[in-house]
């Protein structure tokens, strides 16, 4: 047992006497009168150093701060790919993504002329959640198909706001320009990435500058309408994916430039839902989970985030690319602290699930597991291990402490090229959390047992046909 699980042994045995006591054999459920809310808050390429509580220097995000002072910090958290369209694919159905198609062999996204989407068959946690009698709304980016068919409001959501994909998508660049310079002075109508409300589009472009400020009032607006409850709130931002807007009260604000000004209005953000929760008397019926979708857009220099200590950024397999801030916050459930247990963002299906009554779907694999037992303090997680594909291929495998690369990449144009190891990397993420040194040939048993580890994981995973490859017309 290592030093990650130490403190919930002891808690453990100190918990027998109680259990004991009290007769209760089961994990402490908060006591509701009915199911509690669940709000879901992502970033689009945000790194895990780009918040003051996650070591950031000098961007502003009390809220967020807050959020982290009061609830649960993980710094072992994962989004389950380093692009958008799988890790989202994935936080919805608790499925690696390779199961439901959601990757390509050429294609690592959904763009504008894709032809696929999400499959109905999956079943969503606004499904699954919708069938338990709570209300749902996601107000943001969806990127996981923008047809008709494939829309949130196909997919179990009862209301949507926001962009049907990526907001550096749709290219309307005036001649000569190159995407490049475009992105770093970006102007609302070089992109015309329509806002949608349900399944109506009414604004074409954008207008990115508000965007932020929209989606907040859209989602303070669902919580004020739905405060009998139980709701789930899925609130995916669209920045700070490039090109970065802020509007006019936040731009020029921070001391980190126009990055630094998007994430301190997504902060402001989360503070005006945390108010809303407060205003509305739920916050302590209310889990909000606030993570990543994939690390920071590193190619993108300044108008891109830092993942801090880690190595790599959005793309990549190395820890920058997937390991991503994971605030979890509910008052008088959730006591504050710091864990060093591994999560996913894919267990937020089965964690929500699970708070709120209900079975994850039994006629299919389901890779995301209960992380109540961390949230509440009574136990280690569930999750020991994490996978890291890119484009639908297994670069790395973690379990514990120990991580193995089978293949190291960089992306969008920085190092290293593409190396497939003979031997694997191995790094002991708790003593290196940089994957700066390789211990594989002084280390031969964990790189056994990890290598080990991620033959088995591999022999019992099932991949769909991959979705992303089929765009345009032919
Ligand atoms: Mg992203």
């Amino acid at each position: 047992m290592d030093g990650r699980h130490r403190r919930h042994r002891l808690t453990a045995i100190a918990g027998l006497t109680l259990l004991v006591a009290a007769c209760e054999l089961t994990p402490r459920t908060p006591t509701l009168d009915q199911p509690p809310n669940i709000v879901i808050i992502t970033a689009d390429d945000m790194g895990y150093g780009d918040l003051g509580s996650y070591g950031h220097p000098n961007i502003r995000t009390p809220h967020l701060d807050r959020m982290a002072a009061e609830g649960q910090r993980w710094t072992n958290f994962y989004a389950q790919a380093p692009v958008c369209s799988p890790s989202r694919a994935a936080l919805l159905t608790g499925r690696v993504h390779v199961r439901s198609g959601m990757f390509g062999r050429r294609q690592g996204v959904f763009f504008p002329d894709s032809r696929s989407g999400l499959p109905d068959e999956e079943v969503t946690l606004a499904e699954a959640l919708g069938e338990l009698g709570y209300a749902t709304g996601i107000v943001g980016k969806w990127h996981l198909g923008h047809l008709p068919q494939y829309l949130p409001t196909r997919h179990g959501f009862d209301s949507w706001y926001g962009i049907p994909y990526s907001n550096d998508m749709d290219q309307n660049l005036p001649e000569g320009l190159t995407n490049r310079s475009a992105l770093f002075e970006p102007e609302i109508d070089y992109w015309q990435v329509p806002l949608i409300r349900n399944e109506t589009e009414f604004e074409r472009p954008t207008d990115q500058t508000t965007l932020t400020r929209r989606y907040t009032e859209e989602a303070v607006a669902f919580i004020e309408a739905n405060r009998d409850g139980p709701f789930l709130l899925y609130l995916p931002h669209s920045m700070p994916h490039v090109p970065l807007f802020a509007s006019d009260e936040f731009r020029e604000q921070s001391t980190a430039g126009i990055y630094g000004d998007v994430i301190e209005e997504i902060d402001w953000s989360v503070g005006q839902v945390i108010a809303a929760l407060d205003r509305a008397g739920v916050s302590e019926r209310t889990l909000v989970v606030f993570t990543s979708d994939n690390g920071p857009w590193l190619s993108f220099q300044t108008h891109g985030g830092t993942s801090g200590l880690l190595r790599g950024g959005k793309g990549t397999t190395f820890e920058g690319g997937m390991r991503v801030p994971g605030i979890f916050w509910w008052p008088g459930t959730i006591e504050p602290g710091v864990t060093q247990e591994i999560g996913s963002a894919m267990d937020l299906f089965t964690t929500a699930i699970a708070l709120a009554g209900g079975q994850v779907p039994d006629d299919r694999p389901i890779d995301g597991v209960d992380l109540s037992a961390v949230l509440f303090d009574e136990g280690p997680s569930p999750r020991d291990v994490m996978a890291y594909y890119r484009l639908g291929e297994l670069y790395a495998f973690r379990q514990g402490r120990y991580k193995v690369h089978f293949v190291t990449e960089g992306r969008y144009g920085l190092p290293p090229e593409r190396t497939d190891h003979d031997t694997p990397l191995l790094f002991d993420l708790d003593q290196d959390p940089s994957e700066r040194f390789d211990v594989a040939a002084e280390r031969p048993e964990a790189f056994d047992a990890v290598v080990a580890a991620a033959e088995r994981y591999r022999a019992n995973m099932t991949f769909a046909e991959p979705l992303f490859d089929l765009r345009g017309g032919s």
